[in-house]
């Protein structure tokens, strides 16, 4: 059963990183744990086994660790969201507000069909905006997005409501 005391003990507050008066919830230690790699996976395995999800939607680059494990575990193809100019096919592209300046999001055409129902993994939703890029991907390919999901949500930043309300279902194992 999933224990989220002992999940968010193990997500360690790096003070004043990747710059002055921001804390960094670092997951690696997660990842460290065999039983705590085993909870995560599994509570979401059990969350999205027998929906009608066709597609696992994995965002660059920690929420590849979970995509590849739901994808296995599920039996649906692993769709990958890239940081620009990492996909060597024809991708759509979708800009999006990081705290100073703008980041590029990318998706190979081809990787997801209309109509595909996709489920999204990332590791932490902050402001929202990496998963709402994507799922601007998902709707421009003409699919929908079953849910975004992540291990971590930082409420006080506003992601999941913003994505929330734009219709887009969220769920987090856990809160900061
Ligand atoms: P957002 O787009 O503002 O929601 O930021 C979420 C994205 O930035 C995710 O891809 C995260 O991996 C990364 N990120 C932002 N803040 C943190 C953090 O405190 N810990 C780990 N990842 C973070």
């Amino acid at each position: 059963i999933f224990d989220e005391y002992y999940i968010k003990s193990l997500v360690r507050p790096i003070q004043d990183w990747p710059k002055p008066g921001v804390t960094f919830r670092d997951i690696t230690p997660v990842y460290l744990s065999p039983k705590a790699q085993r909870m995560v996976a599994d509570s979401l395995i059990q969350r999205y086994v027998e929906t009608e999800i066709t597609h696992i939607g994995a965002l660059d680059a920690r929420g590849f660790l979970l995509g590849s494990v739901l994808a296995y575990e599920l039996n649906k193809p692993l769709v990958l969201f890239r940081k620009q100019g990492k996909l060597p096919s024809d991708t759509l592209q979708q800009a999006y507000d990081i705290e100073y300046g703008q980041a590029v999001l990318e998706v190979h055409k081809d990787a997801i069909p209309a109509g595909a129902s996709v489920l999204l993994l990332d590791d932490l939703i902050a402001t929202g905006g990496t998963l709402c890029a994507a799922a601007s991907l998902v709707k421009a390919l003409q699919a929908t997005i079953y849910e975004a999901a992540a291990i971590i949500d930082l409420p006080d930043l506003g992601g999941s409501q913003r994505l929330q309300d734009l219709g887009i279902p969220t769920y987090t194992l856990c809160a900061f």
